[in-house]
């Protein structure tokens, strides 16, 4: 049997842009639709024309994306024709393929929120629909609230649906706005609906404030719809919505859904899933989810040294699915607990040959240990890792060394009477034989000995021009005047490559310093900088 045809719908440019703290600009959208669409989604959604300047500007021009690209708007306002609404009239001249509108579905909130009659609510769904499927363009209807609005009156709910689909809307979609609903009551309600509208006409809205999104979204696909609208991670004003970068790969790879349905991503498509979501929470400027499902960097991690060494007999002893279907990489934590399988295969993996019989892999775990008694943290610091694991091996270059450094912090008023504190952080490098010495001025003394240290590194400082911190984390060991900090930073460079290094001191400063310094040296080692 020929499998059956899934439709994926992303709304990450209108429902994810509700998200709090995210504000998208033109060139984003444009960026993220290109990314959708290069992904296979069959349907981006970008915004509402006429509601803000960004969204008007996206829908003025055509986008020539191969997915479907979606204007989204209101259905007429009650008591106005279709000829006599401006914010209709700016949805049917938008340069989209498709237009989407939303409409109440649950008469308590035609009542309530609308202040009309459920039959102006029906002509408003009829009329709307109609004046858009006249321009010859791709109609949906978003059933806003459709399975409250189910639960309190089925016959009303299911008319507004069958409103729009009678009047030729290709979608009828079925929308969980507030969040609440089960898989259980998704999969019937959805069973219900496709009694009267065929399900490949009937697609799926669902929000995540039960943490159900993903599983209500399967459930309707289970009952007989064959669109999923969501978001790429789950973005979304409140809990989010449904998450496609979960939803994809399940379809793709559980046979339940995978031998009975295609969608419009291929293997290869597949394969740049979790670069497609990292790269999302680059552009907000966001540390990706380290335990998302099937692209966060513990998604495939293992620490137990014992599922370690059968991960390395057979990867579907801990593993669901294989890390590179989605783009992901089985990673093996190097930590105090860690046996001698996982120190070996994370040296595989940095590309570092050695025998698996060679002395020095127990000195390197040995010392592994030893520092992570002291509170340094491997599993987190890959990077300080690699460094390590190099030092013990004999293979890190002397690049520089720091002769001195010094970082002071003052409070005082500026010209304007304001009080201030500033830092101010002076260091002196030795390269090649030359003393060079670079002072900077920073917000705190971290970020002086940062800018300072990378000021002026003479024949390297080329290696490091794309360095940047990206986040900075402190953590006090055990309490009392006997505590140690922990310092991880994260780095990253002009290639968008992540790594994180480690510093542990009972000073802060210090602990910062010797991050700082694993990172830009870890930098050099990458980039093959010679000694
Ligand atoms: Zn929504």
């Amino acid at each position: 049997m020929a499998p059956e045809r899934l439709y994926l719908f992303d709304t990450t440019l209108r429902d994810g842009a509700q998200t709090n703290g995210v504000d998208f600009t033109l060139g984003d959208k444009l960026t993220i639709a290109k990314m959708l669409d290069d992904l296979g989604i069959d349907y981006v959604e970008g915004g509402y024309p006429g509601a803000n300047p960004t969204d008007t500007q996206l829908f003025a021009e055509d986008r020539n994306l191969g997915a479907t690209f979606t204007a989204f708007g209101m259905t007429r306002r009650p008591g106005r024709s279709t000829s006599n609404d401006p914010g209709l009239a700016a949805l049917l001249e938008a340069k989209a393929d498709a237009i989407c509108f939303v409409a109440k579905s649950w008469d308590y909130h035609v009542r309530v929120a609308l202040e009309t009659t459920p039959e102006e609510n029906l002509a408003s769904i009829r009329d709307s629909v109609g004046a858009a499927v006249a321009t010859g363009r791709e109609v949906l209807l978003d059933c806003e609230h459709f399975f409250d609005g189910y639960k309190a009156n089925p016959q009303f709910a299911l008319a507004c649906a069958k409103a729009g689909y009678d009047q030729g809307a290709r979608w009828i979609v079925l929308c969980d706005t507030n969040g609440g609903a089960l898989p259980h009551e998704v999969e019937t309600v959805v069973g219900e609906v496709i009694k009267l509208i065929p399900g490949d006409h009937v697609g799926i809205h669902a929000h995540n404030d039960t943490e159900q999104a993903v599983a209500n979204s399967l459930a309707a696909v289970r009952a007989g719809a064959r669109q999923i609208q969501g978001t790429l991670n789950g973005l979304g004003e409140r809990c989010g919505n449904a998450n496609l970068v979960s939803i994809i790969p399940t379809l793709k790879l559980k046979p339940e859904f995978a031998d009975r349905f295609e969608i419009g991503v291929s293997d290869a498509q597949l394969k740049s899933l979790a670069h497609a979501s990292h790269t999302l929470d680059e552009m907000l400027n966001r540390a990706p989810n380290r335990h998302a499902p099937y692209v966060g960097e513990s998604a495939f991690a293992t620490k137990a040294g014992i599922h370690a060494s059968a991960i390395m007999k057979d990867p579907a002893t801990y593993e669901h699915v294989s890390p590179d279907r989605v783009g992901n990489r089985r990673k093996l934590l190097v930590s105090d607990q860690a046996g001698k399988s996982n120190v070996l295969a994370e040296l595989e993996r940095i590309g570092l040959k050695v025998d698996k019989d060679d002395a020095r892999i127990m000195q390197l775990l040995d010392v592994v240990k030893e520092r992570e008694a002291i509170g340094y943290a491997y599993e987190a610091a890959d990077a300080s890792f690699e460094l390590l694991a190099r030092r013990v091996l004999g293979k890190v270059p002397n690049y520089f060394d720091v002769e001195k450094f010094d970082v002071n912090v003052e409070q005082r008023d500026n010209a304007v009477g304001q009080r201030v504190t500033v830092s101010l952080a002076v260091v002196k490098v030795k390269v090649d034989g030359e003393t060079l010495i670079s002072a900077a001025e920073g917000n705190g003394p971290v970020n002086a000995l940062d800018l300072a240290l990378r000021k002026d590194l003479g024949k390297y400082q080329g290696y490091i021009n794309g360095l940047e911190l990206t986040d900075y984390r402190v953590r006090i060991l055990n309490g009392g005047t006997e505590a140690v900090t922990r310092v991880l930073i994260e780095s990253r460079d002009e290639s968008g490559e992540r790594w994180t290094t480690v510093g542990v001191s009972p000073n802060i400063i210090d602990a910062s310093f010797q991050a700082l310094m694993d990172s830009i040296v870890y930098k050099l080692v990458r980039s093959g900088a010679p000694a």
